[in-house]
């Protein structure tokens, strides 16, 4: 089967309305071979953690206490050497191909190198050391190399093909069929059909670009963990409430200035402090910090970088058959073509620009009534954002905040979890993890209290670990072997003082059931092949569900029980969340605004063909030609687009995020037309259709299956608020 480094990625957005994630699908990853077989490496390795199976309660669990960086360079190369002698069996098996003994032996092929691979993406997201980074960099185009082998083996490739043509696959169920025309689809998309120079030539390509990936990666951690805004002064902290100044002391301690205050250069830091600081001269300066990670010339400059994936991009659709980057890419996905996306993208853009000039001009009365003085800018927004909202909607987040613990919003998720999908989580410490800050639980199903699968939970940020918010599957679901699946969520929360309850803002709040969402679509997978597993969809469909369940965060149920004020114990007050919900769609134009940007740059990117293009300059252009709001930046700037830049997964793919809210919005209708977002029915329908059934049916069908028709736009806008009231 197919390896996914399944991660979700999630970004904030100003508004809890939306949530950017992302999540590596697509695109044929090393394929695996055969548990049965006997690793062929050197001696050494036989005592090599990482080869060996996970063994233990739960169908096994993942040894994280045995890890050690030194094992992964000879774990990676003795599970590629185990996986490709595998394949050569398949391809040479003089018996002719049949869905058995060619896909079915695809999906048991390379386990251990699937084991090796799971930690090794964990330690590339949130372990990283200069010491791991050293053997990534090498690794990379190695793996890059053993992948093109598999999906350039012609013998291999004439079977998959003739399992496929065989009028003996019409018999197959649906899940077998699908399954083969996924197989075929995927070598072909790699260019199994080449002729042997064009092979090689994408064999180079793509060690290349893999190559490139690790490079832009790691100069964006660098700039992410080296550059700090050091403040020394009390007076610097001014604005600032109480939990985010013991935040940077802390930060402080840890990044060698005691007795000083930092913030660090990830979002989770820079948003409040751009949202709260009263010091205008260091608002820029955070914010200058921030947009201009990967764009400060020198060694961690991306610039370059860029140029070069792009280039190799547009060699390699070239040499695939493709018009364009985007073209190959989009090909594989919901929306079908660069056009369709585009045409989304485009109807939302200008409502939403209008909306900022709304926005703006609300600010602009609020900093003159100040007697400010000032025009706004980019550095401005989120400040004055935030008196809007406490002087129109007479909301404050940090008196919402009060209200969110993350201990009890996280049994929040498991009460809806329950509700909507009959699971029960119980915390489990028998097995080993690979921070002391994770925590694991087991779940159930409630009433017959068969084991499901184990959730993994990383809430906190720390050093190594990259910024944002995303989900992982360690292990996926599948009835072929019957194993159950592993998951795991992953953030970055600021942990508070010791002892204390950490509190977090309501955005963070709604990336906290986002993230969840991605977990819960993984654990309700119940399909035969792994490969079409839990949340391995398409990239424009794969944030559907999580962005569905987001809605449940503002139900009078998980806020009465859950939403606990952290002295008094008291509920949130009915008033509070009324005043929430009137600010729903407050700032959604800035929120729509800075991630349509994003989406449209990268498409654009991918568009452009072979043309040698100088990011900050095409960065430039596109947003003029666009008419970006100048108090508006990128929420992903070129040189720091991590989404499209770190790997393929996510290029001419960020509009996916829009993609799937437009499922997203129109699917929670269908709660609110029956009896309420707990409505049983609709939630079966949900669980049947959607979140169980993972790739073994198109998504369009699949959705309609749920919805009786397929979805509308109208909710989307609706649901941002670009639709004018009374219509
Ligand atoms: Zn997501």
């Amino acid at each position: 089967m197919y390896k996914n480094f399944y991660t979700v990625r999630i970004f904030l957005l100003a508004n809890a309305v939306t949530i950017m994630a992302i999540t590596c699908a697509a695109g044929p990853g090393p394929v695996k071979t055969g548990k049965k077989y006997k690793v062929v490496a050197a001696p050494f390795v036989d005592d090599n953690p990482l080869l060996k199976k996970w063994v233990g309660s739960y169908n096994g669990f993942p040894p994280f206490d045995k890890v050690k960086v030194a094992d992964f360079k000879p774990a990676l190369e003795a599970g590629m050497a185990e996986n490709l002698a595998d394949i050569e069996k398949i391809a040479n098996d003089k018996r002719p191909a049949t869905f058995d003994n060619t896909i079915v032996a695809l999906e048991r092929a390379g386990e251990t190198l699937d084991r090796v691979q799971t930690f090794y993406g964990i330690w590339s997201t949130s372990m990283s050391t200069p010491e791991f980074q050293a053997v990534q960099k090498e690794m990379a185009p190695k793996l890059s190399a053993f992948s093109d082998k598999i999906t350039q083996n012609e013998k291999l490739f004439r079977r998959i093909e003739a399992v496929y043509k065989s009028p003996a696959t019409k018999k197959l169920t649906a899940e077998q069929q699908r399954l083969t025309w996924k197989y075929y689809n995927d070598f072909v998309r790699a260019g199994a059909k080449l002729n042997a120079a064009s092979k090689a030539s994408l064999t180079q390509i793509n060690q290349q670009l893999a190559d490139l990936y690790t490079s832009f990666n790691q100069n964006l951690l660098a700039d992410e963990t080296d550059l700090i805004l050091v403040m020394d002064k009390e007076e610097d902290l001014a604005g600032l409430p109480q939990s985010l100044r013991d935040a940077a002391a802390a930060a402080g301690n840890s990044k060698k200035h005691p007795g000083a205050w930092v913030i660090s250069n990830t979002r989770s830091s820079i948003d409040p402090f751009l949202t709260y600081s009263d010091r205008r001269d260091l608002r820029e300066k955070a914010w200058r910090m921030f947009v201009n990670r990967g764009d400060n010339g020198g060694e961690h400059d991306n610039n370059a970088i860029i140029t070069e994936i792009l280039q190799l991009r547009a060699a390699r659709a070239a040499l695939l058959g493709f018009k364009t980057h985007a073209h190959w890419r989009v090909e594989n996905t919901m929306a079908k073509t660069p056009e369709n996306a585009l045409a989304l993208m485009e109807a939302v853009w200008k409502p939403a620009v209008e909306r900022v000039k709304e926005e703006v001009a609300d600010m602009q009365d609020v900093a003159n009534k100040e007697g400010a003085n000032i025009t706004i800018e980019p550095w401005d927004y989120r400040y004055y954002a935030e008196k809007v909202r406490k002087a129109k909607y007479d909301l404050d987040q940090n008196e919402v905040k009060e209200y969110l613990q993350l201990d009890n919003l996280r049994e929040g998720m498991f009460w809806v979890a329950g509700e909507l999908f009959n699971f029960a989580f119980t915390p489990v410490n028998d097995v080993p993890v690979y921070h002391p800050d994770i925590k694991v639980w087991e779940v159930k199903d409630k009433t017959t209290g068969k084991h499901i699968g184990l959730w993994y939970f990383d809430p906190y940020a720390r050093a190594g670990k990259r910024s944002g918010a995303w989900m992982n599957a360690y292990r996926s679901q599948q009835k072929l072997d019957k194993v159950t699946t592993i998951v795991s969520n992953n953030a970055n929360f600021i942990k508070g003082k010791e002892g204390e309850p950490v509190l977090i803002s309501w955005d963070d709040a709604s990336t906290l059931f986002h993230e969840f969402g991605h977990a819960l679509h993984g654990l309700s997978s119940n399909v035969t092949y792994p490969t079409l597993a839990g949340t391995n969809v398409f990239r424009d469909y794969v944030e559907f569900p999580s962005q569905l369940l987001e809605h449940w965060l503002s139900t009078p149920e998980v806020l009465q029980r859950f939403a606990l004020h952290y002295k008094t114990g008291k509920p949130i007050p009915k008033e509070l969340v009324e005043r929430i919900k009137r600010a729903d769609t407050f700032n959604e134009g800035f929120a729509t605004t800075e991630y349509l940007a994003s989406a449209l740059v990268d498409m654009k990117l991918h568009l452009a063909g072979d043309k040698r293009i100088d990011p900050d300059a095409f960065e430039k252009e596109t947003l003029e030609q666009l008419g970006m709001p100048k108090e508006i930046v990128m929420r992903h700037r070129t040189p720091q687009f991590g989404h499209i830049f770190s790997s393929d997964s996510y290029s001419a793919g960020y509009y996916s995020y829009l993609w799937s809210d437009v499922l997203t919005a129109d699917a929670f209708g269908a709660f609110m037309e029956g009896k309420g977002p707990y409505d049983k029915e609709v939630a079966k329908k949900l669980r049947q259709y959607i979140f169980s059934v993972g790739n073994t049916v198109d998504p369009a069908e699949g959705y309609r299956n749920f919805r009786g028709r397929d979805p509308k736009v109208d909710a989307l806008m609706k649901k941002r608020g670009f639709v004018k009231k009374g219509f």
